[in-house]
This record gives C-alpha cells, structure tokens and sequence, in this order.
C-alpha cells in the first residue's frame, strides 16, 4: 500500500514538474543567483533562495552576466534596508560607485505582513539596472513613447507605477512572466534594451 500511495506522489510529483516545463513556454534561459555576485547570501533560507532563483529565471543570461561583469553586486538582508522603513522590499542604488548594486530584504516574517511578494522584488530590482543600462541615455524616441504611454495607460491601475522609471521596472517583471499582458509593443521596447546590454557585454568581453 505505501508503495503505490509513494508510486502515485511521485507520478503527481512528474506531471507537476512537467506542467511547470510546459508553462515555462520553452524558455531557453535559466538564471540564477550563481550568476551574481551575491552578498550575504547566508540570510536567505533555502526556501527563499529556491524562490528568488526561480524569479530570475526568466531572466536572459546575458542580463545577469553584465550586472556581475561590471561588478555590480546583490545583497540580502533580513533587516530594514538601510535609509528606509519597514515597508521597503528591495532597492536599487545608481548613485556613485555603487549605482548599480541591489539590496533586499530576505526575512519571512516581512514578506508575512505586507504586500510584497519575493517573486517580483529581484526582478523588479533588475528591472531598475535594465532600465538604467539600456533605456536611460540609451532609448530611442520610439521606446521613450512607448515608455510614456505605457505610464499614462498604467499609473491609473497598479500601484508600482509611480513614475516612467518606477513602470520600466513594475513592467519589466510582467514582461517575463506575463507577456500577452502586454501589447506587443511594450514587449518589443523591452527586448530592445535587452539586446542594447546584449551588445554592452558581447564588448566586453571581447575587450578582455
Ligand atoms: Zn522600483
């Protein structure tokens, strides 16, 4: 009896694995944190940290390598991030020497209590050094268009959309994992910038 009872977990256990393959729509990347360069990682619990991997994954190789290359790092804290209170997920720095380095927040009882969810907060945050990278001085007219309407269109419904900069990074993440909640030209704003760091790091690795 224990054995079928273990034989069906396991076979539930497969189609689950299988139906998260098939959802994953035959995306070739497969970012993790092992692509980073990670501070503190001892402050993420196991569970955490196979979260955080998991929302990244998405995330094209070639993202992740030039945040690493340039020397960028990501650091997690089970405290208040510093300069802010209780109610700051993760935060991306581009000031100074450290403009593109990440911080968050990795405590279980923060993520209990309020309306962040570990899913969105790295990519967010990449969202931010993707913007900074590929769109800030780099976009043309046409992405900055699609950029303004996109902020007209969602500032009125999500609350992560503060600002032009604030809906780059909110939108980025739906682009990854939702992008038919997008209209196609968002999308392709999006692969642009990605293609532009695509180009900034090929360079540099060329340069080496
Ligand atoms: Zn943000």
């Amino acid at each position: 009896m224990d054995f079928r009872i273990k034989t069906m977990k396991q076979a539930a256990k497969t189609l689950l694995t299988l139906v998260m393959l098939l959802t994953m729509g035959g995306q070739a990347y497969a970012g993790d944190l092992s692509m980073l360069n990670v501070v503190g990682a001892e402050n993420a619990s196991e569970e955490f940290t196979a979260a955080i991997n998991n929302s990244i994954s998405k995330i094209p190789d070639h993202i992740l390598d030039y945040h690493k290359k340039i020397g960028a790092t990501v650091s997690f804290s089970r405290n208040n991030l510093p300069g802010y209170d209780n109610t700051i997920a993760g935060i991306y720095y581009y000031d100074g020497d450290s403009r593109y380095d990440v911080m968050i927040r990795t405590d279980e009882a923060f993520y209990a209590n309020y309306r962040f969810d570990l899913a969105t907060t790295l990519p967010h945050e990449i969202g931010h050094f993707v913007w900074n990278v590929g769109f800030r001085d780099a976009a043309s007219e046409e992405d900055r268009r699609i950029l303004k309407e996109q902020y007209d269109f969602w500032k009125n419904y999500r609350f992560d959309c503060k600002n032009q900069e604030e809906t780059f990074a909110a939108l980025y993440v739906t682009h990854l994992n939702y992008p038919d909640h997008l209209i196609q030209e968002a999308n392709d704003m999006f692969d642009r910038c990605e293609e532009r760091i695509g180009l900034l790091n090929g360079a540099e690795e060329s340069s080496q």
